[in-house]
């Protein structure tokens, strides 16, 4: 693989696309950095990785999940050894800090520790039959071709949460990844490509829309694991209802923490500034809502302003950096859009709201507090996606249930308290998939359901044992004798 010129991966050999179109890949820290040109493929191209993939399909499935689960074994030594490498193309293409780039491998590492392990775990039950001489039980069967659709927030960890599973499963996958992060998803498949993988089992094929929605219509894709925005999410929906397309969609978020008159205040700001400003807020689970009791409100704000105000805008790859860019010009532009927006609705700025300098040309957005905003403000409502944080009052535990719970979004949710009753009835309340109480509210498990509520997720949940429902189908059998 040439990186500075990365095709597709089809049928076990990097290809041009057929389109002849490339696109660069720019660093958001310094524009004048490209890191190469990338495929800019069209359906063509997505039609010969998913011929490819439904070659592989029978040998590889006739291999079973043991023997599966070798491969990925090997990609977990291979991802070991070229930790830095992944690291620092995160880095480069994404924007975020190095230490955060080495957890999202790290987060990589465990997913395919996770789903190796799960190999001897794949089974069904055997149940009694209702006649004499019978034998009746379940198993699993992968349900084919699948087609993997990931955003560019985590370019390693979320393909790796897709393409693991599926290949343990028995399932060959043609890979798409964001436009914005292609260079991480070449190492990806490259490194499974060095572990051994058969010709074909995993495709990728870099692009936009068109590879995408090729990929949804395509015929032999049995199903489609997308993680991206909700407009998109149901646009894929919609297109393969028709077929009755099996889908899994990891969604947006509009995420809370709910701060109590009785919490420990500073635990609450250390885990508000990390939920809200690590990645620069770009993560599905990103704080981007901080419902504090009135009796608390003043004094979590000056505590938030404070360290808000001292953390340092910069470059991903320089170790005084805090916050990191924001990936792209659109991106900073819709983030700055949203803070304007939020002022003629009310809120006012308690710090940030302007794109910050940089020492080289990029996507710096300084990291904005947000106070006096409305429950029912878009800002309250509405995903930003960068380093925007909005605070809003309530008046104890029940309004603040009831605030943290008035979006149409239910990713994470996160409550500080010290009364350990108001613990247990938030874990029953909040409607949102993934809660933390006292900690952060960003951060998952390999072995946890990545899991939303509401539009937040459709379908089964990635991670977990529960992904199985996704990349596998049912099967009952009764054998008489
Ligand atoms: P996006 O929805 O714009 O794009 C996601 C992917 O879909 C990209 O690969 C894109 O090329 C592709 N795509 C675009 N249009 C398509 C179509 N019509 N058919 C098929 N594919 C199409 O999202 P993004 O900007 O890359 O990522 C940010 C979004 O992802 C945010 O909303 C964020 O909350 C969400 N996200 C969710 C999770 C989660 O686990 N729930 C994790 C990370 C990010």
């Amino acid at each position: 693989m040439d990186p500075q010129h990365v095709h597709n991966h089809i049928d076990g050999r990097w290809v041009a696309p057929e389109t002849g179109r490339t696109r660069p890949d720019v660093n958001p820290a310094d524009t004048g950095d490209v890191i190469g040109e990338f495929a800019e493929s069209g359906g063509v191209d997505a039609e010969a990785a998913v011929a490819a993939a439904h070659r592989a399909g029978p040998a590889w499935r006739a291999l079973g999940p043991i023997a599966r689960a070798a491969y990925l074994r090997r990609a977990w030594q291979l991802l070991t050894e070229r930790r830095d490498d992944f690291a620092d193309a995160i880095t480069r293409e994404q924007g975020k800090r190095t230490a955060e780039a080495r957890g999202e491998v790290d987060r990589a590492l465990a997913v395919l520790d996770f789903t190796a392990g799960e190999a001897r775990r794949l089974n069904g039950v055997t149940t009694p039959a209702e006649e004499a001489r019978t034998f009746a039980c379940t198993f699993r069967v992968p349900i084919g071709v699948v087609g993997l659709i990931t955003p560019w927030n985590f370019p390693l960890a979320i393909p790796m949460w897709k393409v693991a599973p599926a290949l343990l499963a028995g399932c060959p996958a043609v890979l798409k990844p964001s436009p914005l992060t292609p260079l991480t998803a070449a190492l990806l498949v490259q490194l499974f490509a060095d572990a051994g993988l058969p010709d074909g089992v995993l495709n990728l094929v870099q692009g936009d829309r068109p590879v995408g929605e090729a990929l949804v219509a395509h015929p032999d894709v049995a199903g489609i694991s997308f993680t991206g925005s909700v407009p998109v999410g149901v646009a894929i929906q919609r297109a393969g209802a028709p077929r009755l397309l099996r889908t899994q969609l990891e969604l947006g978020g509009k995420n809370a923490v709910i701060v109590l008159a009785d919490a420990d205040l500073e635990a609450a700001t250390d885990a508000i500034v990390h939920g809200a400003f690590g990645q620069a807020g770009q993560r599905c689970s990103a704080t981007s809502r901080v419902v504090v009791d009135r009796q608390v409100e003043q004094a979590l704000l000056d505590r938030l302003v404070e360290r808000v105000s001292a953390l340092r805008v910069g470059p991903g790859a320089a170790a005084e950096t805090d916050v990191c860019p924001v990936v792209d010009g659109d991106r900073l532009a819709a983030c700055l859009a949203a803070v304007e927006q939020a002022q003629t609705e009310g809120a006012k700025v308690a710090c940030g709201g302007f794109a910050a300098s940089g020492p080289t040309p990029g996507f710096y957005m300084q990291p904005t507090v947000l106070r006096d905003v409305e429950p029912d403000a878009t800002i309250a409502q509405e995903e930003v996606f960068g380093p925007v944080l909005s605070v809003i009052g309530c008046d104890g535990f029940d309004d603040g249930m009831r605030i943290s719970n008035s979006v149409r979004y239910g990713m994470s949710g996160t409550l500080f308290t010290r009364d350990p009753a108001r613990m247990f009835e938030a874990l029953e309340r909040f409607e949102a998939g993934m809660l933390h109480v006292n900690r952060p509210g960003v951060g998952a498990y390999a072995h946890l359901p990545h899991s939303g509520a509401k539009a937040s997720q459709f379908g089964p949940p990635e991670c977990s044992p529960q992904v199985w429902d996704f990349y596998t189908e049912w099967r009952s059998a009764c054998i008489s004798y």
